[in-house]
């Protein structure tokens, strides 16, 4: 299919997008309103598409429905918060019977305990929990708990990880160098930007000498299976080694475990690796689909949120934490019904089969193709790799480091990513936008079909629009 070389045919023009736009003329016109309200029409930057958004109006399962019936296999998952898919009735039961008690009370409750309690018991380095809103606001308290308990300014992080938007993790810019803090982002005050140094990832030797040659480094943090939930992997031994660097130079080491947490294993990508952070962010499926998230870790660190007793009396913490929806009996609610599932169930493990079989018969379907490109990714993820370079690429390669995490995160044109994206949901399919898709333990053997034979259908309008080279 790659030999024939085509002209390229511009997203205007294709086919792909005169199907999505044909199908979808309701959230056209509710773009229409949208675009009067809110910048460019949508909530989250990953919503924007063009000529238009999908606007959806339910969704049950694995599935959702847009606002012209049109129905999908639902590959966002919440934003991989819904590792049992939209609405399961566990969840649903836990949170009714909820809502009728009340959905803030400005006071403690005995939910909010057993919720903590369950974190504790499922995640390793978890022997202290505090709940925060979203997980920006997690690695945000995350991040200042290291500093309060270093006394040291500095932090390190790696290019492609995403932590959230908060101003010490939203800096990043193309032009930093490795090890150098990163350009101030518009609206970020440089001198916040100058305290964060950004590493390439995979380099163990970088890290080393970096911590090696400075003395005022509080927290080195990532997601520990590497950019966008292995969307670029890290290799092999690089948490075990990032442990044993940190510990030795006194620097907090925190695992971003947002999307992670209760998806790689109950105890997330820390004890699937056996590898413990001092501290974690957890957030996502730990409120079960609702808002919610928390730093975990360990009891001295979190204990700068705590108040003293002293002779002068009574002492306010450190680090004084407030939040209207911190630890609120709704997501409290969900959170527990979700995690005493994903504890008593193979959840997890059916989301893992489900992943891995798309990923199988997609790059099936790409070798018999002819196509370079590949299916790659662990646990619940699925990612394909749009390789232009004529070298063969494999999933070995990839998770062996072979491939450069620039290649696999943001290589691939805007345009091609939208006819991929628009072209799976023409046949049904939400697929995200790197792309890929985040996998929850109810898509079943029809999704999975749907999938593939949609992504066959797309491979043969590439091919004829001349996007495969
Ligand atoms: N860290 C990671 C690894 C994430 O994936 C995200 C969200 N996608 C965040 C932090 C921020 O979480 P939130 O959107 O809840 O603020």
């Amino acid at each position: 299919m790659q030999a024939i070389a085509r002209k390229k045919v511009p997203l205007s023009e294709s086919q792909i997008l005169r199907a999505y736009t044909e199908k979808t003329p309701t959230s056209a016109r509710l773009y229409a309103r949208a675009e009067r309200v809110f910048p460019s029409g949508v909530t989250h930057i990953a919503r924007y598409l063009e000529p238009h958004p999908l606007f959806v109006s339910r969704a049950a399962g694995s599935r959702k429905w847009d606002v012209d019936g049109n129905e999908y296999t639902d590959y966002f998952g919440g934003h991989g918060a819904l590792i049992l898919g939209h609405n399961h009735p566990a969840v649903v039961e836990a949170v009714t019977a909820q809502l009728a008690r009340g959905t803030h009370y400005g006071a403690s409750h005995e939910l909010e305990i057993e919720w903590a309690e369950l974190i504790q018991q499922m995640v390793p380095c978890a022997e202290r929990v505090r709940f925060t809103s979203s997980g920006t606001e997690a690695t945000m308290m995350a991040l200042r708990l290291a500093r309060a308990f270093t006394g040291k300014p500095m932090l390190v992080r790696f290019a492609g990880h995403f932590h959230g938007w908060h101003d010490h993790v939203a800096a990043s810019s193309p032009t930093s160098q490795p090890g150098e803090p990163q350009q101030a982002a518009p609206g970020i005050l440089q001198e916040i930007a100058d305290r964060t140094l950004v590493c390439p990832p995979n380099d163990i030797d970088f890290v080393r000498r970096l911590c090696e040659s400075r003395q005022d480094i509080a927290a080195l943090i990532l997601e520990p299976t590497g950019a966008t939930f292995g969307h670029a992997p890290l290799v092999p031994g690089f948490l075990a080694a990032m442990r044993e660097i940190t510990a030795r130079h006194g620097i907090v080491l925190i695992f971003d475990e947002v999307v992670t947490g209760f998806r790689c294993s109950t105890g997330g990508a820390q004890l699937h690796y056996h590898v413990t952070p001092d501290l974690a962010t957890v957030a996502k499926i730990v409120a079960g689909g609702y808002p919610g998230a928390a730093v975990v870790g360990r009891a001295e660190i979190l204990g700068a949120l705590e108040h003293h007793h002293s002779g002068a009396g009574l002492l306010l913490p450190a680090i004084p934490h407030q939040g209207t929806f911190n630890g609120n009996p709704i997501s409290a609610a969900a959170g527990v019904a979700t995690l005493r599932l994903l504890r008593s169930t193979d959840i997890i493990e059916r989301a893992n089969r489900a992943a891995a079989a798309i990923r199988d018969q997609i790059n099936g379907l790409l070798r018999r193709q002819g196509v370079n490109w590949c299916a790659y990714g662990e646990f619940s993820a699925f990612h394909i790799f749009c390789n232009s370079d004529p070298e063969p690429v494999s999933p070995e390669a990839i998770h062996a480091g072979r491939v450069h995490w620039s290649k696999l995160k943001g290589a691939t044109a805007p345009e091609l990513l939208e006819k991929i994206r628009l072209g799976f949901l023409t046949s049904g399919v939400d697929a995200v936008g790197w792309p890929g898709g985040i996998v929850s333990g109810v898509h079943n053997a029809q999704d999975i079909d749907r999938t593939v034979s949609a992504f066959e259908k797309l491979l043969a309008v590439l091919a004829e629009e001349g996007d495969l080279g």
